[in-house]
């Protein structure tokens, strides 16, 4: 597969995995899911999955982003409120926030989990904190039993970000049922992809109700009549996008499994790597290895960014870990992100010297062979010859 040690096409960073079935899938909705039979694969994705992730009710979204939007609006969350939520994440966990008009505050992750930090959590609230949206970063679980408590004690709602990590499980339950509610993504790089696509899941009837009838332009589900009530927002999945992901969600398995190999198989050859950490698993926990992710000790003296160019170079894609929220430019001036430059060191730390490799659910072996090599031959070329 290599010519002169150069791979023939590049690693991409991520990507999906499909075969016959979902094509099989998608063909049927296109060909046969419209009239009397619009929602016929809305409603098995959707039951299929509250019966996967063990919770009463599943609503297909767009995406994950309106998924979290949806779930602060249901929860009745707006200006002079404030939510919690991660440094290190994806921008996608904290832009609704804004949207609603309430105030992110951005707390600390923890060293090991690289997920919310139950005592950066504590120090964070406030008297207008009215939920958390602790973050499954990577396919990883936070200190679930220490948030929930928290939240409980202090009457905050929760919203599970589960974007990352469908299929992922803490003492034996699922990602995406820990909060008030959870979300996932189906975007094309994460473990199951509809091309884009979300998902809402809860077991509280109350905001099944209202983000049922807020998704719909503020009408109640079965009204005929087109008398809405309220100004709301469009958020539908497409019967193509269910049919995929149907079919995607029948493979949870067999990706999961591949996901966990991968996993192995650069574990396997990093293990002589004495001052590079990979992605945790604590034993109360089952990480579903969205991104294979390493951490180089700063005595590396690599500069991430270089780090990242030369493997381009090799026609190798990787990314920066997460930069802190509170360092992007879109969130540079709030005050809140002064609080939290101040305040987070772990985050500030793991991001920077933070790298995702290719995880992309086509990799085989011999390709993280290939990556692993290249990688090695990029930090230790900076080293001393002996
Ligand atoms: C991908 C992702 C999202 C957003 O998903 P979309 O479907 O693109 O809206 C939210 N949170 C996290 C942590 C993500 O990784």
């Amino acid at each position: 597969m290599t010519v002169l040690g150069q791979p023939l096409e590049r690693i991409p960073i991520s990507g999906p995995w499909i075969t016959e079935k979902e094509i099989d899938y998608v063909t049927d909705a296109v060909s046969n899911a419209w009239y009397a039979n619009a929602n016929i694969y809305h409603e098995r994705f959707e039951k299929a999955f509250s019966d996967y992730i063990g919770v009463r009710f599943s609503i297909s979204l767009p995406s994950c982003t309106s998924a979290i939007h949806l779930s602060l609006l249901a929860l009745g969350i707006g200006p002079g409120d404030e939510v919690i939520v991660p440094d290190v994440t994806w921008i996608a966990s904290a832009a609704p926030i804004t949207h609603v008009g309430a105030t992110p505050v951005f707390a600390d992750i923890d060293s090991r989990t690289w997920c919310l930090s139950s005592q950066s959590f504590e120090e964070c609230i406030t008297k207008k904190t009215k939920a958390v949206i602790p973050v499954d970063l990577y396919g990883n679980m936070p200190e679930m039993d220490a948030i929930r408590n928290l939240a409980k004690q202090y009457g905050i709602a929760v919203i599970e970000d589960a974007a990352e990590a469908v299929g992922s499980e803490y003492k034996g339950k699922k990602a995406g049922s820990f909060g008030d509610t959870g979300v996932f993504s189906f975007h094309g790089s994460k473990t199951i992809t509809t091309g884009e696509g979300g998902m809402l899941v809860t077991d509280r009837k109350d905001l099944y109700d209202r983000a049922m009838f807020l998704r719909d332009h503020g009408r109640k589900p079965g009204d005929k009549m087109y008398r809405n009530t309220e100004i709301a927002y469009k958020y539908k999945m497409s019967c193509l996008q269910a049919a995929l992901g149907l079919a995607q969600l029948e493979r949870i398995e067999d990706l999961l499994a591949r996901r966990r190999q991968i996993f192995s198989w650069y574990q396997r050859e990093l293990v002589d790597l004495k001052d590079v950490t990979l992605n945790n698993e604590a034993t109360s926990t089952k990480n579903t290895y969205w991104m294979i992710t390493m951490i180089l000790d700063p005595k590396f003296g690599m500069d991430k960014d270089r780090f990242i160019g030369l493997m381009n170079e090799k026609s190798i894609d990787c990314r920066p870990f997460f930069r802190p929220l509170s360092f992007i430019p879109a969130y540079k001036d709030l005050e809140q992100s002064q609080h939290a430059r101040r305040r987070n060191k772990v985050g500030h730390e793991i991001s920077r010297y933070g790298i995702n490799l290719p995880s992309g659910l086509n990799l085989t072996e011999e390709k993280v062979r290939y990556v692993c090599s290249a990688l090695k031959g990029i930090l230790f070329s900076e080293q001393p010859v002996h």
